[in-house]
């Protein structure tokens, strides 16, 4: 009797043992796949695939909300899921017959986008819920209590009017804070609305460890790509750099190249702005700077690339853009730098701050950024010697 006991004791022991060390290796995998990189998207996906790969934790699906604090609001920034049971069994068919692991998977998304192009993905991108707004609401809920929050199927449908509950439509789910240092920074959904499959206390148990390792991981991740950001960045005027206006020019050149498309580049220069300076001194050289910079910035297309070339310099790139469409855009700027009253300007021979532009496009005026940098560089100073305010292609 006593010898029974003990084999049935010791054989769910051997179990549990068998299951912890599966469950370790997981952790360990996915663990080791965040060190790898410092991408905020890239560990977003690392996250997800762990929490919904077969050989990871084997949710269904999973959804990652990060908090922004300055807007207070909870926002979607990645799905991974099937959208319905067919692609489910397409999917999950591939990867069985593929006999992918989860470093495959975790690769498979530098060599294709299929993930980030899903229907899910661009919905929960489109999520946004208030941080503040407790009723109705399970992510702040859950955010503002800092525990997991288990919805069985019992429990769910006291829930069934809350917005994330309509998007899910499913039947049971987890909620999962993300903690960093000292906040807790996201939150990550999961549940298994194709296979019903029960969510149970190990399931939970690993995706809170998975989770405290996710929240650091996107903390450094979040600081990095801070840090890149204030050393890519002009301090004074807030647009790029002279660095990275370099690289910028590089790597757009290269991707019109590469797709045969056409590129803008164009070249500002404020008129007598030394007049300004010595009239009025540096400081109210530098708000002008300022203000100037946010006029660029507010009136240029969004994929434009607004840059402080060096002192009272300025270039733009304009990807996708021919020297036509450049110009009318270049007069375009110059026309409401005119119009915009700076302080004192009446200091200026003309009573107003201007700006001289020199264009030049590719693949028109050159094949490479030196080249196109200078071609702009001799048209800004023709627009200087025709007198200034005004445009040169
Ligand atoms: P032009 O019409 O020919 O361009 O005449 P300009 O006086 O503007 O001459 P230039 O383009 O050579 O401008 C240089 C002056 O710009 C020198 C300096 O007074 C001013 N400047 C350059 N960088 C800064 C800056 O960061 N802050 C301030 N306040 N002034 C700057
Ligand atoms: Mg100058
Ligand atoms: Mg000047």
């Amino acid at each position: 009797m006593i010898d029974s006991i003990n084999m049935e004791e010791l054989t769910r022991l051997k179990q549990e043992l068998e299951r912890t060390k599966i469950e370790l290796g997981i952790l360990y995998e996915i663990s080791n796949a965040m060190r790898t990189t410092l991408k905020l998207e890239e560990i977003l996906y690392i996250i997800l695939t762990g929490v919904t790969a077969h050989i990871g934790l084997g949710f269904n699906r999973a959804l990652l909300f990060l908090v922004n604090e300055r807007e207070g609001t909870i926002e979607g920034k990645m799905g991974i899921g099937p959208g319905t049971g067919e692609e489910a069994n397409h999917i999950w068919n591939l990867i069985e017959d593929e006999k992918m692991d989860l470093e495959d998977l975790i690769n498979a998304y530098k060599t294709s986008n299929r993930v980030l192009e899903s229907g899910l993905n661009r919905q929960v991108q489109n999520l946004r819920f208030s941080l503040q707004e407790k009723s109705e609401n399970l992510l702040a809920l859950a955010i503002l209590e800092g525990m997991p929050l288990h919805l069985t199927p019992e429990t769910i449908v006291n829930y069934k009017n809350y917005a994330l509950i309509n998007f899910l439509n499913c039947e049971e789910l987890v909620l999962i804070p993300l903690k960093a240092k000292d906040k807790i920074n996201g939150i990550i959904v999961a549940d298994n609305f194709i296979t019903k499959k029960p969510i149970t206390k190990d399931d939970l148990r690993m995706l809170i460890m998975l989770a405290n390792q996710a929240g650091l991981a996107i903390e450094n991740s979040q600081l990095y790509e801070k840090t890149v950001l204030q050393a890519n960045t002009d301090s004074l005027t807030n647009v790029w750099n002279h660095g990275y206006f370099q690289y910028l020019l590089h790597r757009e050149l290269d991707t019109a190249r590469i797709a045969q498309r056409s590129l803008g580049l164009m070249m500002i220069d404020i008129d007598d702005f030394k007049v300004y300076n010595d009239a009025l001194g540096h400081q109210a050289g530098d708000q002008a700077l300022k203000e100037l910079a946010l006029l660029l910035k507010n009136q240029s297309r969004k994929m434009d690339y607004v840059c402080r070339y060096g002192g009272e310099e300025f270039a733009i790139i304009l990807p996708n853009t021919d020297g036509k469409e450049t110009f009318f855009i270049a007069e375009h700027l110059r026309e409401n730098i005119r119009k915009l009253s700076f302080q004192h300007q009446d200091v200026l021979p003309p009573k107003e701050l201007t700006v001289s532009i020199g264009i030049a496009t590719f693949p028109g005026s050159g094949k490479t950024s030196s080249e196109l940098i200078s071609v702009s560089d001799k048209n800004l100073y023709t627009a200087k010697h025709k007198g200034k305010n005004t445009t040169c292609v």
